[in-house]
């Protein structure tokens, strides 16, 4: 991947060494009347996390994508605070932020990081607009290390990377990258490139309001139908990365050799069929909440080779 004439974006938050499990606008916490809340939405599913969409009750009767080109809907904010479903903050750690803190390690990774951000930020500043007709809201990338506090709750880094719809941030351990390429065999820059690219996509889905729908939708359905939902939710973030990529690609010739083939791996290695596999020795579809790695890569794939966002419709195929 060839990010050198990508610039840095500037909204990266490095709470790295700091004490962050306070850090943040939103370290007040969630719920108790407060705007924040929504799901903390992970990569992968339960073979990595700890802590996955807690959703009950009806059906699926609602077209998300009508959303696209229209107006209303999105923005955050409109969600319902989530009841807290993760481990309250270790004892005895400190909460805030201190001020004049600095900024943090300012690494190569860090740099990495903040290029595949300014990446995302040329392409959806673009594209949202032609696409969708709706300006694209930077969101805000925050590095961490063990723990930190969100709107959508405390999450460690056993979580992996995730969105948070409340507060419309990224929030990444860097750890996880490790992980990825030793135990889930997925190394590289564009496998990396890909989860940020994937957690952007649901930010997309939050700008759109699709997530708002599909949150409501899932709590009149069963545990079963809601998972089958979020299937639709996460393949569609897997195609909206594509869509990033194929822009990104375009404007600035970022792929290389090899590449692409590295974020198949990593969708692949995050499938539900997979990380079951390899957690408990069966596959259990109806718990599925991602996608299994064939359909990862494959809606990835169709968004890299249209660059349209209409090419990435999950919520209204019969196969996916
Ligand atoms: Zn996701």
């Amino acid at each position: 991947m060839r990010l050198d004439d990508t610039p840095e974006s500037q909204n990266v938050e490095d709470l790295r060494d700091s004490d962050a499990t306070g850090g943040g606008p939103m370290g007040g916490g969630f719920g108790g009347g407060s705007s924040g809340g929504g799901f903390p939405i992970p990569i992968g599913g339960g073979g990595i996390g700890l802590v996955i969409l807690v959703v009950a009750a009806l059906f699926f009767g609602f077209d998300p994508m009508a959303l696209l080109g229209g107006g209303g809907g999105g923005g955050g904010g409109q969600f319902q605070p989530a009841p807290p479903q993760m481990r309250p903050p270790p004892q005895g750690q400190q909460q805030g932020t201190r001020p004049g803190q600095p900024a943090g390690r300012d690494d190569e990774m860090r740099r990495f990081v903040a290029r595949v951000l300014g990446s995302t930020e040329e392409v959806w500043d673009q594209q949202l607009p032609r696409q969708a007709n709706r300006q694209y809201a930077k969101p805000t990338l925050v590095l961490f290390s063990g723990a930190v506090r969100s709107a959508c709750g405390m999450a460690d880094a056993a979580v992996g990377p995730f969105y948070c719809p409340g507060d419309q941030r990224l929030y990444i351990d860097l750890s996880f990258y490790d992980q990825l390429a030793r135990r889930f065999g997925a190394p590289g820059d564009f496998a990396q490139a890909y989860v940020i690219g994937h957690e952007i996509g649901h930010h997309i889905q939050n700008l759109l309001g699709i997530l708002r729908k599909v949150q409501e939708a899932q709590g009149r359905m069963s545990k079963t139908q809601a998972n089958a939902v979020q299937v639709r939710v996460e393949l569609q973030a897997d195609c909206f990365a594509g869509v990033w990529a194929f822009h990104a690609n375009q404007r600035r010739k970022i792929l290389e050799p090899g590449d692409v083939e590295e974020a198949l791996t990593a969708a692949a290695a995050i499938g539900d069929d997979r990380l079951q596999r390899q957690a408990r020795g069966y596959v259990q579809p109806e718990s599925f909440t991602h996608g299994t790695s064939a359909q990862r890569q494959r809606w990835f794939t169709r968004g890299l080779q249209s660059g349209d966002l209409r090419g990435c419709d999950t919520f209204n195929t019969q196969e996916l």
